[in-house]
């Protein structure tokens, strides 16, 4: 049995549908908005009842119409947990597993391309979205990814794999369909035989040009790719406030980030950044500093150096608490367009007193680093 390997000519994406021959359960992998029509036509062919939508992780090339198939075809939606598709139903951790009908597959995490990217192994087949294509694997310049974490997913989590299991990538675009986990094992040019500084090096000398639809489609993808759900519109705009221009959802503050429309100051303390993770390309500006978190005296100074006339300026803290604070003092007293962004970097403490698990930066599966 194999998977039926769809295209999208658009994004050069493959969606893949897995099903089970006697009870007809279906699985979609990786399905784009423009082709489901073709996706709907494919199912009813085969006599198909699509069971679960997935993703490999939150793309940045096509929009995802697995919100729409759930709507349309009682599809269950499940994503990788770190990926910030916060309207999936269920997200997925390493190793869980998935069955429909008699058949079942099983989640990877397989971290490089994005912090949260898996791939899904069924019988002996691997969806590998971005992580592994053929003679290549993903990008791993922008959204959480990570070139060291890239090397030990090959390396070690699908190289491990049996040498005759099929890879079926999330893209090609030269035409080519499939390999084996023993063929790019041996002779994938990125990876076979290279060690993780050769690897990391060739990665980051990649200079790879920023997809043209990130902006656009990153966030919609971690709403599922609902355009008209009424959370995704209202995650997209400002929420007006008192002494500063508005309260800004991450994503919207992302967008505004990655069109260059807004600067992005990170108001955290030096040692927050240094612990806890940072925003690249985010200016570096602390608000309040350790110890005694005494405020920044050259906090006014730097903002003006730092935001561009004519630029919005979007303020980063923990949870949304000092950002406010310091867009109120950048509107005050430089007359900026300042922007709260709601969540900060780690969001709300839960009850039992754990950030990163209900909001944030971070959860949403925006791109941070650690040094
Ligand atoms: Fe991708």
């Amino acid at each position: 049995m194999k998977p039926i390997q769809l295209f999208d000519p658009a994004s050069s994406t493959y969606t893949y549908i897995l099903f089970d021959k006697l009870t007809r359960d279906a699985v979609i992998i990786d399905p784009v908005d423009t082709q489901m029509e073709r996706d709907q036509a494919v199912l009813s062919d085969f006599g198909l009842t699509l069971r679960w939508a997935l993703e490999t992780h939150a793309h940045a090339d096509h929009l995802t119409s697995v919100g729409q198939l759930v709507e349309h075809d009682g599809a269950m939606s499940a994503a990788p947990a770190g990926c910030g598709i916060a309207t999936a139903a269920v997200q997925l951790q390493n190793g869980d597993v998935l069955a429909f009908g008699h058949e079942q597959l099983t989640a990877l995490h397989t971290p490089g391309h994005t912090a949260g990217s898996m791939c899904y192994l069924w019988r002996d087949h691997i969806m590998t979205g971005d992580t592994l294509l053929i003679d290549g694997c993903g990008r791993t310049d922008f959204q959480s990814g990570s070139a060291e974490a890239l090397y030990d997913s090959l390396t070690e989590v699908l190289f491990a794999l049996p040498p005759d299991t099929t890879v079926w990538p999330g893209h090609d675009y030269q035409g080519r369909h499939y390999s084996t986990i023993g063929r790019e094992k041996a002779a994938n040019p990125r990876v076979a035989g290279k060690t993780l500084e050769e690897f990391v090096a060739t990665m980051n000398a990649l200079n790879l040009p920023t997809p043209a639809r990130l902006a656009e489609v990153l966030p919609l993808n971690q709403t599922s790719g609902l355009r008209h759900d009424a959370d995704a519109v209202t995650l997209m705009q400002v929420r007006p406030s008192e002494g500063y221009a508005g309260d800004v959802s991450p994503q919207l503050a992302y967008q505004w980030f990655l069109s260059g429309e807004a600067v992005l100051v990170d108001v955290r303390s030096d040692a927050e950044r240094e612990w806890v993770g940072f925003v690249p390309g985010a200016v570096p500006l602390a608000w309040k500093q350790w110890p005694g978190m005494a405020i920044n005296p050259e906090f006014d100074e730097a903002l003006k150096t730092a935001v561009p006339e004519g630029k919005k300026v979007v303020l980063l803290c923990r949870s949304g608490v000092r950002s406010i604070a310091a867009a109120k003092r950048a509107t005050e007293a430089l007359g900026l367009q300042a922007y709260n962004i709601l969540e900060g970097f780690e969001g709300d403490p839960n009850g039992q007193a754990q950030r990163n698990l209900q909001g944030g930066w971070r959860f949403r599966g925006l791109p941070w680093r650690q040094k």
